[in-house]
Order: C-alpha cells, then structure tokens, then sequence
C-alpha cells in the first residue's frame, strides 16, 4: 500500500507496535539472560522491516527465519547483515531534474524515454522528473512502470473556478504526478510570487495528497550580508505556515541559492550546503519537532552536474539534488543519477 497508494493516502500508514512485533524476540529471550542479545537483534530485525514497508522498501530479507534467530550462535551473523542491511536503508537518495520551459512534445518524449532506458536499478534512488505542463502525459507514458516519478513546476491554490490559464492539485493528480515544485526562485523573481501566496499552494497541494517540493534560497547580496539565516527561517516560516507535523511527511525542501542557480559561474561547497540543510532542520524542529526534522528531505540546488554531484551526495545530511540545466541531457542526467547510487555504497 505505501508504494502504490503513498501520494494518495491521507494520513501516514504504519503499524500498530504490539504483540505480534514484539513475539518472536519474546520467544527467543523465554527469559533466559543468555538470549538477551539473540532477542535483542530480532526486535531490531523486526523493526527495520518495519520500517522498510513504511517507506515501500519490504521484501524477503526481513522476513523473520527462525533458524537464524532462536540460537545464541546465529547473533553475529544477524548482526552483520543487520548492520549490512541498516547501511542499505540508511536514506534514499533524490534526484529530480526540472525541464522547466524547455523541450517540445517529442523532446520530452525522447528525453524521458532515455532516461527510463539508462535507469540503474537501485531501489534506494527517487528519480523524479518534472516537464511543462503540456508535456506531462506523454512523458507519464514514457515513465510508465519505471519508478521515475512524475513532477510539475506551478499549481494554482484552488481546486477548480475562473482561474483562466491555471492548473489545479486535482488535475496534476490527473495526469499522474506525485510532486510539484512551489516557491522556485524564478517564480519568486520574474512573477514576483510571494510567500504568502507560495504558502496558499503548499497547503493545497498537501491536502490534495501531492508531495511538495518547496525551493528556499538566498540571493548573493543576502549572503554577504550574513542575512542568509535569516532569509531561509523566513521562507520556512511563512511557507510552511498552517501546515501540521503530520503533512511535513510530504514536504521536500530544495536549498537553492540563488547565486548557484543556472549556471552563473559559482556553485555552492559542500560545507555551505552542509550549514544550511543543518539551518533548515534546526528551523523545522522548532516548527514541527525532532522527528519531522530528522526524516525531513533536503535537497540542494544550483549548478549541479556530473563533476560536482559526488561531492555534494556525500554531504552529511543532505538526501539528494535537484538538477536545472543537466536534467536536460539524459547523459548528464543519469551519470548525476549514478553519482547518487555511488553515494549510498561508501
Ligand atoms: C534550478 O533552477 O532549480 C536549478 C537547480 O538550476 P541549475 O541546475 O541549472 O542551476
């Protein structure tokens, strides 16, 4: 249910943390000190599969083996592999590349199409790609089975009316997409969209069961005048006003500065990145505690591509990038893409 439903259910599916998960470490330990470790690494076992299927990632390997688990010979091979496995689950990976007003019908077509084709297969990665509007079907058609997700750039806060030229959450939803990107620094500048408006969309893309991914950035002039906190708090603040702990769950947040952006010569160091992703988890769990803060995506972006990606996917604390100009070379694309799976296995 979690991989086929997850953008559409309306509240987080879980489990109920009782007997049937605590039993079979209950049995292993049948009060005997001596099995206290042996038990111990089967609750653990049990709860990492649990937490595999909450994010859509279960299968045979969690499943509990009597054989490896009721001997106090068998901890230590439960132990590596849970530890082996744990490593796997650490975090997914996110890449997500914004066509923005690029392409043609057969260009996104195409595009798509090579990217579904050179995919690694690595179930740890979210690849997400978010064409024009018009463009959306036919690439959801391209993207079909492949786990490449489908996003778009804008929505409009309303579920229907007289908003001549705008699209909807519903319609997005539609045509299949899972994501949509609010508050992007081009919006912001060139349609002079403000926060409180980007909070309107935030607010109805979650309650429409759109995940959403919301850009924050600093520009160069903020930056030097050691603003930069304080314009991210602001962002978060005033963006993700009216939004509860349990929406956060759909909540992505894309660090952009805009100084970084389109190729403009500069790119942000890991240790920038690294500052500010910490920045904006320290904001959100003033906001919504330390657990929405803790499984919060941060994405960076600005100028991203093949040479640097491995830098920045090895950025303590950050999940993942969102890609401008690369996403629209599928080669650029996937090698960022590759960097990513690389990333995981260090
Ligand atoms: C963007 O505009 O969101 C972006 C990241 O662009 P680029 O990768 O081209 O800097």
């Amino acid at each position: 249910m979690n991989i086929r439903f997850k953008t559409r259910l309306p509240w987080p599916l879980s489990f109920s943390f009782a007997r049937a998960i605590q039993n079979p470490a209950m049995e292993i330990w049948a009060g005997d000190v001596s099995n206290t470790a042996a038990a111990q690494a089967a609750l653990l076992k049990r709860g990492m599969g649990n937490q595999a299927a909450r994010e859509g990632l279960y299968s045979r390997e969690w499943m509990m083996d009597a054989a490896t688990v009721s001997h106090n010979e068998a901890v230590r091979p439960v132990t590596a592999s849970l530890q082996h496995q744990a490593k796997v689950l650490k975090r997914k990976k996110y890449v997500f590349g914004n066509w923005k007003m690029n392409t043609n019908e057969a260009k996104a077509k195409s595009l798509a199409a090579a990217i579904v084709q050179g995919m690694p297969l690595d179930q740890s990665m979210q690849v997400a790609v978010f064409p024009p509007f018009p463009y959306l079907s036919v690439v959801r058609e391209s993207l079909c089975a492949s786990g490449i997700a489908l996003g778009a750039q804008n929505l409009y806060p309303a579920s229907e009316g007289a908003f001549t030229g705008e699209v909807s959450p519903g319609m997005l939803l539609d045509v299949g997409c899972q994501y949509v990107l609010l508050g992007h620094s081009e919006r912001r500048q060139l349609l002079t969209e403000t926060d409180a408006f980007i909070n309107q969309k935030v607010r109805q893309a979650l309650a429409a069961g759109l995940s959403v991914v919301l850009c924050i950035g600093e520009s160069l002039q903020q930056r030097e005048t050691q603003q930069t906190q304080q314009v991210l708090d602001a962002q978060l603040i005033a963006g993700l006003a009216g939004v509860n702990s349990a929406d956060m769950q759909g909540v992505i947040i894309a660090y952009e500065p805009l100084w970084a952006i389109g190729k403009q010569g500069q790119q942000a160091s890991p240790k920038q990145v690294q500052q500010e992703q910490h920045l904006i988890r320290q904001r959100i769990s003033q906001m919504f505690g330390q657990a929405s803060a803790e499984s919060l995506v941060v994405l960076y972006g600005g100028s991203v591509n093949p040479d640097n990606a491995a830098g920045i996917f090895n950025t303590l604390g950050l999940d993942g990038v969102l890609i401008g100009a690369d996403s629209l070379n599928a080669e650029q694309f996937l090698a960022i893409i590759q960097a990513g799976v690389n990333a995981l296995v260090v």
